[in-house]
């Protein structure tokens, strides 16, 4: 049976309720000094506030090595009655020592399939998707390295692959290499951060090949582009594609959190939700927050 993997075992897609398609409970990175997600509390009121306001799933996209806390999330899951899918995969090689990345070097697949399959770390918490990242309008030997990698695991188990475009960056190459070198069928890949480019025909381009496009935020980084969301999301819709749209709030840094003053979680669905209801009706926003992450997610897993 095709189910979504959360941190509290498989669960069948259509028991996500509304979902937060990507975003962070956890996150610690050198690129983020001082700013790191790693407080249980926090997030705990998070996603309190999140549930307040309807929500129902949070699918996070943070991957390997970058202070998931695993062990903490089927509690965290249980005492807010919030759906937690975490991730596996890796980032840019920026978010990593050197020594990190050497160690992963020559099994990077069978440590994205181990998560997947027996649990991340000692937590027995299975990962239900594979995060990856290109680069600023290209692929460089890291980012072929870990998507050479993500297929690999995706073919062995099933699961999604879940790619940060850098500034909404490269969609076409990552699915020239994911879809075509790689064979990872179009509605396994979910691109993330289109917001942050928003070039309509481009988005266009990449929904045809049948992929999931996530648009996440908002962010004091991509303040430009956040506000013209609302647009591509409804050129996309307009051409056909509103059963492959994805939203998140990809809450990155401890001041982004609503419990710290910033927008947070619950800003998905306080604010963006009806905002995109007037431009694109209810019933499909609807199905973009419930039923197309359902699809996205769930997986006939291996
Ligand atoms: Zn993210």
């Amino acid at each position: 049976m095709s189910a979504v993997r959360t941190v509290l075992g498989d669960v069948a897609p259509g028991r996500l309720g509304v979902v937060d398609a990507h975003d962070h409970l956890f996150l610690s990175t050198p690129r983020l000094p001082g700013q790191e997600l790693h407080s249980v509390p926090a997030a705990r009121a998070e996603l309190a506030a999140f549930r307040e306001q309807g929500g129902g799933t949070v699918v996070q996209w943070t991957p390997y090595g970058l202070g998931r806390r695993a062990a903490d999330l089927p509690p965290l899951s249980r005492e807010t009655g919030v759906h937690l899918v975490a991730a596996t995969g890796l980032h840019q090689a920026a978010h990593y020592d050197d020594g990190t990345l050497a160690r992963l070097r020559g099994g990077l697949a069978a440590v994205f399939v181990a998560e997947l399959t027996e649990g991340i770390g000692t937590s027995g918490v299975r990962a239900g998707l594979i995060k990856v990242a290109g680069g600023f309008h290209t692929l460089d030997a890291h980012a072929r390295w870990t998507m050479s990698a993500a297929a690999e695991a995706h073919h062995a188990t099933g699961a999604p692959v879940a790619v940060h475009l850098e500034l909404g960056t490269a969609a076409l190459d990552v699915l020239d290499l994911l879809c075509g070198e790689l064979a990872v069928a179009p509605h396994r890949v979910i691109l993330g951060h289109l917001n942050r480019f928003p070039d309509a025909v481009l988005h266009r381009q990449a929904a045809e090949s049948g992929c999931y496009l996530a648009f996440d935020g908002p962010s004091p980084a991509h303040h430009a582009t956040d506000w013209r969301m609302p647009d591509v999301v409804r050129a996309l819709a307009d051409a056909g594609h509103g059963d492959r749209l994805l939203l998140g709030g990809d809450t990155t840094t401890a001041g982004a959190r609503s419990v710290n003053g910033g927008p947070g979680m619950p800003y998905l669905l306080r604010r963006v939700r009806p905002r995109l209801e007037a431009a694109l009706g209810r019933d499909l926003v609807r199905r973009v927050l419930t039923e197309n992450p359902g699809r996205a997610f769930a997986v006939d897993w291996r």
